[in-house]
C-alpha cells in the first residue's frame, strides 16, 4: 500500500485513510497544512463511524467493545 500523495510505501499499520476520498496516506501528508483540514474532517467521520463510544487503541480508532463499555459504565457508577 502506497501514500497516495507521496507514493512512500508502508505498511497498512502506517497509513490511514483519512485522504478526500479514504485514499490511504502517511502521517507526514496527513499532517501537511494543505491535507490536515480533511485529515481532520476523515477523522472525525471515522470518529463518528464508531458511534457513541470511540476508543483510541494506539493510532486507531474503533468502536468500544462489550466489555469497554461494562468497565466504563462501572467505573462511571464507582463515582456516584
Ligand atoms: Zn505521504
Amino acid at each position: 500500500m502506497n501514500c497516495y500523495k507521496c507514493n512512500v510505501s508502508g505498511k497498512v499499520k502506517e497509513l490511514r485513510p483519512y485522504g478526500p476520498r479514504g485514499e490511504s496516506i502517511c502521517f507526514k501528508c496527513a499532517m501537511e497544512p494543505d491535507s490536515k483540514a480533511t485529515t481532520e474532517m476523515m477523522f472525525g467521520k471515522t470518529l463518528d463511524a464508531c458511534g457513541d463510544l470511540a476508543v483510541l487503541d494506539g493510532s486507531q480508532v474503533r468502536p468500544a467493545t462489550a466489555t469497554e463499555r461494562e468497565e466504563l459504565a462501572k467505573a462511571q457508577e464507582s463515582k456516584r
